[in-house]
Parts: C-alpha cells; structure tokens; sequence
C-alpha cells in the first residue's frame, strides 16, 4: 500500500529537508507550494525562471495554476490579471534569471525532480488578501500575519490531504526560528485552529514536539527524525549535505510582507484603496512609487527590467510615459488622472531620466492608442519628497 503525505513546500532548505526526511521512509509525498502575491521567490521575476516553449495553462476550475515537471522544463504560468493589456505577450519577458536558468523557479522543480517528488502551485492570493487585511492574531513586526497565513495553508493542505487520501501533513517549520509562529505552544495552538491536530509531522524538530497519529500508527520512524531548534542553520546545513542537497536558496526571513519598506507601500494601498485589484499589489513590488492623490498614483521604473514589468502591468485606462531620445524610465499614472497629475508624472519620469540636466524636457504620454508629448522641467527634490511612499522618504 502507498502511503502518501502533503508537504507545506516553499523551495526553501527546511521545506526541502522535511521532504527528503519523510521519502526515505518510504512515504510518496505531494509538495504544495501556496503562491501569494507577497512571495518574494515567485515573483514575477521568477516567474520567468524556469521556461520552456511549451506553456502550461491554468487549470480551471480550481486553484492549481503550475504543475512541476517530472522532466524537463515547463512554463509557470504568471499570476499577473487578465485584464493587463499586455500581459500575454510577455511570456518571454527578459530575466537574468532565466538567462541564467538558475532562478528559484528553476530550484524547487529541479530539487523535486531530482529527488522525485512532486510540487503543485496552488494561488491562494485571494484569501491571503482577506487575512492580509484583517488577521485574526495581529501581526508580525510589519504587515506579516503569519499565524493566520500558516492555519490558512494548513486549511487548504488538509483539504488535499483529504482529496488525495494521504495520511499526514509535513512542514519544515524548526521550533523556536521564529519569535512568534514558531513557538511550540504557538505550532499546537495553529493546529487546533486549523483542525489538524496531530496530523503534522515537523520532521526537523519532531523529537522536540508531541507524537503525531502517524507516529503512533507506526507509518513513521520517530527515530529519523531530528531535534532542531532556534534560528542557527548549521544542523540543517550538514543534514542537506549528507543528503547530497546542494542547490538550495540563502534563509528568507519571510514573504515580503516582512519587509519595511513593503509593508508601508501596502498600508499606503489599502489606506485609499481597501479592496486593490491583485494587479496593484504586483505593481507594489516594482519601481518608485509616488501618490499624488487618494485615487492617482504614480510609479517609475528603476531599470529596464523594471520598466518591462511596468508596462506589462498597465491597463487600458492607464497612462505611460517615457522621455524619447534619453535613456528614461517607464512612468505608468493610473486612477483618476487629471492633467496636474499628468504634468508632475512627466517631471519626475524626467527627472530620473538621462535629460535630468536640461531645463525642460519632452516626455511622451501614452493611453492605448493615444499619444501626445509634454514639455515640463524635471522634479526637484521638493516634489520627489513630498509624493513618494517610502518609510525611508
Ligand atoms: S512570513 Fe509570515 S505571512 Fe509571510 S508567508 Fe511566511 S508565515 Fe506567511
């Protein structure tokens, strides 16, 4: 008889580890790796780590949008809305990433398919926003609700678990690495609340922890597991050496969420826009963001790359702006725009442009089909300050 379990998989060192523990004890495990829009190893750079010519399309009808391959590459369909004009036709949107094959896309499906396990992509990014917007357990030190984000995963892996009559569910959690989510009384209590009390097994620090329903039921091996605790990675280093783990990314400290500057772009969001379309929280993860008014933003690319995603993210109602003949970045106005706030968006595209120096300069202005240019002096620092969204200023 296969015995199957579900693993809580993030590509990281201590999800992968927890994987490869439970397969030596003969155990066929399916890893779910939830996708957010706060991911910072899925993001759209990453995205376009790890393509072949043959894309895969989302499943419809339920939420499984990526399936690893078991060999050779598949595309990973990007999470991006399907009213972003141009979307469609980025599936080839430049990346070093992808140039160097190595992004992390390329990690967790080149991890899964060399040691034989099998990873899903499941977006949760609706969900996720709801508790994003109002956790039941507070926050973490930025806009992070990790309590509820790991009882809202544990939900959802349960409801496979179920589908796929697997046994268990794994979690490469280490008791005590995180002040918060972490802590054992911490892990029972997201158990009890996800209603899966006893049916996760931490491999990596289950000596630690209570006996799970399939320890006692003899489908697993207490003894091979381990007993890891705190923020040092050392002991998960030599484990992934011992298993020949050689290609796994640095220690994340969390979805991006976690991150300062991040978490004030997204309060800023929700302060005027308390039900963003997805396509602005993906814009939050790119360029200079400036808000000029409760309903106008504007944002400038910081490099080529950047300016790529930037317009690929634009919608029909928005504007795009760009000085001709200078190197110059991508400047997307969108929300109600009315012609100041097209006239300041042209003087800061200016102003991070090559024709800074020069006292005025012409921007183009796009809208779809639509083209005029401005003649405006470049931002000075008074502007730049006074509208950019920045904890740092
Ligand atoms: S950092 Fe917290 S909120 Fe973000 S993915 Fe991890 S557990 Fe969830």
């Amino acid at each position: 008889m296969t015995r199957r379990a579900v693993a809580l998989f993030s590509g990281g060192l201590d999800s992968t580890l927890a994987v490869l523990t439970i397969l030596r004890q003969d155990i066929k495990v399916k890893a779910i790796k939830f996708r957010t829009p706060f991911d910072i190893d899925i993001s759209p750079t990453m995205l376009h780590s790890y393509v072949s010519p043959s894309p895969t399309p989302p499943v419809k009808g339920g939420e499984i949008v990526g399936i690893a391959p078991v060999k050779g590459g598949k595309h990973i369909p990007a999470p991006y809305p399907a009213d972003c004009r141009r979307v469609l036709s980025r599936v080839d949107l430049p990346s070093p990433l992808a140039e160097e094959g190595k992004g992390e896309g390329y990690r967790i499906f080149s991890n899964a398919d060399r040691f034989g396990f099998e990873v899903k992509l499941i977006d949760l990014s609706d969900r996720f926003i709801e508790i994003v917007k109002n956790p039941e357990h507070s926050y973490g030190k930025n806009m992070n609700p990790c309590i509820d984000c790991r009882i809202l995963m544990l939900k959802e892996a349960k409801k496979i678990m179920d589908r796929i009559n697997a046994e268990f569910i794994i979690t490469g959690e280490v008791t005590g690495q995180r002040p918060m989510s972490q802590r054992k009384d911490m892990l029972y209590h997201i158990d009890k609340e996800a209603g899966v009390t006893g049916y996760i097994v931490r491999p990596l620090s289950a000596k630690l922890l209570r006996n799970t329903i399939p320890e006692e039921k003899g489908i697993l091996d207490r003894e091979m597991f381990y007993d890891f605790s705190g923020r040092s990675r050392k002991k998960q280093m030599a484990l992934a050496k011992e298993f020949g783990l050689k290609d796994y990314p640095a220690p994340a400290g969390g979805c991006l969420l976690t991150e300062p500057n991040f978490a004030y772009r997204l309060k800023d969001l929700l302060n005027y826009n308390p039900a963003p379309h997805i396509r602005d929280i993906y814009l939050l993860k790119t360029g200079r963001h400036f808000r000029y008014s409760p309903s106008c933003k504007i944002i400038v690319g910081r490099d080529k790359y950047e300016n790529e995603i930037i317009e690929s993210l634009s919608k029909d109602t928005d504007y795009l702006l760009e000085v001709e003949g200078f190197a110059s970045p991508i400047t997307l106005v969108t929300g109600e725009v009315t012609e100041e706030a097209l006239n300041i968006a042209a003087s800061i595209c200016a102003m991070y442009s090559d024709a800074k120096n020069l006292s005025r300069v012409e921007v183009i202005v796009m809208k779809w089909d639509d083209r005029f240019s401005l003649r405006v002096p470049p931002a000075g620092n008074k502007i730049i300050e006074a509208l950019r969204i920045s904890k740092n200023g």
